[in-house]
């Protein structure tokens, strides 16, 4: 059997437990932000609809700014207010709502979801963490934890970013902290600690300090309302380690602490408390370009028009509306760019294309969670109609203003 964890990074004092839990609702009490989501979970009896509306918040908010995603939760609450009504919807309007929120899919599984829980769980939402996780698409461990304590009150504990970051500098994990044995340990730990009579306001409370308080660069601690249990601040006061009594030294240990920071990057007093967490170093992005080409004509009353194709509906930005685009080879060289765009525009028009009458605009880069794309950006004015393909990708002409209601992404709003 493997060791017993060092009790230096854990939490084993059941008195320091229920002092930690009193302090930190306490203080979530009185100073936590008032989010739409979290008045509607407060004041919704309905627990299914509750549980709708933190399902809808914890889904935007995954990668998303608190701020940004206030105005999509306000617009998306109003249109589908309940997960019966959203049901109802179709995947482009999921599509356009969501316009310029990103990760598209997440849009899309949401409302897949809620197709499923009408038509195959007879419109009952799921009530355990561990159904939410087993029975709704794009609902992971943290969010089924979320859902399951904000709106059924069950006791189980939430990991996310924020919750990383405080019980690693409570704890002084200094262990890769994306690694699957550390996010097992900070599971653990969520769950021991979380409140028994609150636990969905534990878990918010948690989330709010991460956020608002133990921020990444220059965390508060002075207003911290669980510093007193927090070893990462002790060891930066101290210059040394909590001591803990009766444990064993982590230095100590055969093969090493799986806890403490690697022996090659030990403690570093000038980063105090932001020694922790520690993560492996991320993958760079991908590099990716693509040739797109906005065509224009002009409409009925003068105003330009421009033609907009869908993307297939699976892969990156699945379903969503774009200028005709073209990946390109890296290190094409520029007139073989022209090229092999008035080929792909020609197949799919049908009429020639002149690869010289494209002319060269610039470049758009967009990061993506894991590319760096570059745009490569052409125009081409028609002064005649063209017909479209029509076994092509489905296609149409918008007007400017239609083009930024259309469900495009922010990516093409920065081509236009
Ligand atoms: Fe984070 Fe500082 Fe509070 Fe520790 S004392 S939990 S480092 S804000």
């Amino acid at each position: 059997a493997p060791a017993p964890l060092p009790a230096r990074h854990l939490f084993s004092d059941p008195a320091e437990i229920e002092a930690l839990r009193g302090n930190l609702l306490a203080w979530y009490d009185k100073c936590k932000r008032h989010l739409p989501w979290r008045t509607l979970a407060a004041t919704e009896p309905d627990t299914d609809r509750r549980a709708y509306a933190v399902w809808v918040s914890e889904i935007m908010l995954q990668q998303t700014q608190v701020a940004t995603v206030i105005d999509y939760y306000n617009r998306w609450m109003q249109r589908w207010p309940t997960l019966q009504a959203l049901a109802q919807a179709s995947l482009e309007e999921v599509n356009e709502l969501w316009a310029g929120l990103g990760y598209y899919s997440r849009g899309k599984r949401l409302q897949e979801a809620a197709k499923k829980v009408v038509s195959e769980l007879a419109g009952q939402m799921p009530r355990t963490a561990e159904d939410l996780q087993k029975l709704l698409p794009g609902v992971g461990r943290y969010t089924a934890g979320a859902i399951a304590s904000i709106s059924y009150s069950q006791a189980t504990g939430v990991v996310d970013g924020n919750v990383i970051r405080v019980l690693c500098r409570l704890r002084c994990i200094g262990a890769d902290s994306s690694s699957p044995a550390v996010i097992d340990q900070l599971w653990d730990m969520a769950n021991a600690l979380v409140d028994r009579s609150r636990p969905g306001d534990f878990n918010q409370a948690l989330m709010e300090l991460g956020a608002t308080v133990c921020v990444p660069k220059a965390p508060l601690c002075g207003e911290c309302p669980v510093k007193q249990h927090c070893r990462a601040r002790h060891r930066k006061l101290f210059g040394k380690p909590t001591p803990v009594p009766d444990v064993e030294d982590c230095g100590k240990r055969v093969g090493g602490c799986p806890l403490c920071p690697p022996a090659t990057e030990p403690w570093d007093s000038s980063l105090g408390v932001t020694n922790f967490p520690r993560k492996a170093a991320k993958k760079q992005p991908r590099e990716a370009r693509t040739a797109t080409c906005v065509l224009e004509r002009r409409g009925c009353h003068g105003a330009p028009e421009y033609l907009i194709v869908q993307r297939p509906s699976s892969g990156l930005l699945a379903g969503l509306w774009e200028f005709p685009s073209l990946p390109l080879a890296q290190g094409l060289q520029e007139e073989k760019q022209r090229e092999a765009l008035a080929d792909h525009l020609q197949a799919w028009m049908g009429q020639p294309v002149e690869a010289r009458g494209l002319q060269l605009i610039g470049e758009v880069v967009h990061i993506f969670s894991h590319i760096h794309q570059t745009y490569v950006v052409y125009s081409l004015p028609l002064d005649g109609d063209v017909t479209l393909d029509p076994a092509s990708s489905p296609s149409r002409w918008v007007t400017e203003e239609e083009f930024h209601t259309s469900a495009v992404s922010t990516a093409m709003k920065k081509v236009l």
